[in-house]
């Protein structure tokens, strides 16, 4: 038998292993169709309504309040950075932006092409770990078009455990590396955008919910694949939309429909992320540089305590099947992303390997 291998890469992410099993089934012949969905019209009456569906779905996954519409549009999560500007904003207007991470300083950059944009808050350090600014220490502009925020940084493993409120200032959220994860009150955002490469589907594709009273005011100059409104006039169809991602997309949210939902999730997710912070915090080997009201539960970096044992320990962790643990530079160290198609018994599987590994060298 060949060893399990779990996935532990930050993204493109393992995705559900039955989704892929039956995008393998299906490949060749989809539907009886004869040919795969990928070399198909997606103006063809099957692959249309496959695309409605996963809209569908997508919909009561998240209870998305019908004064929502729901885009699947080119361009990844960076797409959106510009594209929230040019559809939400004009050039004179200001945007507030809080600062957590790498993302939301990437989301601040592309803004400030577009339209003048000021630091609505910062992450600062509580005895020496890092922490996100709480509502109260924001800083909130009552005239911005927009306030723009990240709530799960990938790259940090920081995240919000509330929605910051931004009176009648739509807030915006760039959900690449958290949608899905646990149910949500969309009726608190403006727009919430997502790459698909995490939690949603191969990438390529990025999901944009967005309020209806935002639709419809892009500036003149938006590139047509980034305006809102003729994504909705054209049921995201405008161009070529990518079409085997939007598939893969549907099965994943099939997927999640059949294991209980966002509620399920969140349990499963809970789960996954206590079984390891609290392994890292009982070790002294091990450590975690996030303040314990903001960790992530899709994105855990850790430390060992003497990175000399660094390489040794992604050599062996990868001879293990444990995969892709190597952190981002920025921060050192490893990182475990534990998306939804991640099972606790992967976790699990990194926590013993860990053990052993502190056994060691340790
Ligand atoms: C991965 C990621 C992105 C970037 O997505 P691309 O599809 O590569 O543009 C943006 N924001 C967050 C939070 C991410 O995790």
């Amino acid at each position: 038998m060949t060893q399990a291998v779990f996935n532990f890469c930050a993204g493109p992410a393992m995705l559900p292993a039955s989704v892929m099993k039956q995008a393998q089934a299906e490949m060749l012949d989809w539907q009886g169709q004869g040919v795969s969905v990928m070399e198909m019209s997606h103006r063809s009456k099957p692959y249309m309504q496959m695309a409605a569906e996963a809209e569908q779905d997508l919909r009561d996954l998240m209870a998305i309040p019908s004064n929502y519409k729901v885009l699947f549009l080119h361009g990844g999560g960076r797409g959106q950075f510009a594209g929230i500007p040019l559809n939400l904003s004009r050039s004179a207007d200001s945007a507030d932006y809080l600062l957590s991470g790498q993302w939301s300083r990437g989301a601040l950059a592309e803004g400030e092409k577009y339209l003048h944009c000021k630091v609505a808050g910062e992450p600062n350090l509580i005895d020496g770990k890092v922490a996100l600014p709480p509502q109260s220490a924001l800083n909130i502009n009552p005239d911005a078009a927009y306030f723009h925020y990240c709530p799960n940084e990938t790259i940090e493993g920081v995240e919000f455990s509330y929605i910051p409120d931004a009176g009648h200032v739509p807030v915006v959220a760039d959900m690449s590396s958290t949608i899905l994860s646990q149910p949500l009150d969309v009726s608190r955002f403006g727009v919430i955008y997502a790459g698909a490469q995490k939690n949603i589907g191969p990438s390529g594709l990025s999901v944009v919910i967005v309020r209806e009273d935002l639709i419809g005011n892009a500036r003149q100059e938006t590139p047509s694949i980034l305006d809102y409104g003729l994504a909705v006039k054209h049921d995201s169809m405008y161009n070529t939309p990518p079409t085997y991602a939007w598939y893969l997309a549907g099965l994943v949210f099939k997927w999640l429909k059949s294991n209980g939902g966002l509620t399920e999730m969140a349990k499963v997710n809970r789960a996954k992320a206590d079984t390891l912070y609290r392994f890292i915090d009982g070790s002294d080997f091990y450590r975690n540089n996030v303040d314990d009201n903001c960790r992530s539960k899709m994105n855990v970096p850790f430390q060992l305590a003497d990175d000399n044992l660094d390489s040794k320990f992604l050599e062996l962790s990868d001879a293990a099947g444990l995969k892709a643990l190597k952190g981002h530079r920025i921060v050192g160290g490893m990182r475990a992303s534990i998306y939804n198609a991640m099972p606790l018994s992967g976790v699990q599987a990194l926590v013993d390997f860990m053990a052993d590994f502190e056994k060691k060298f340790g």
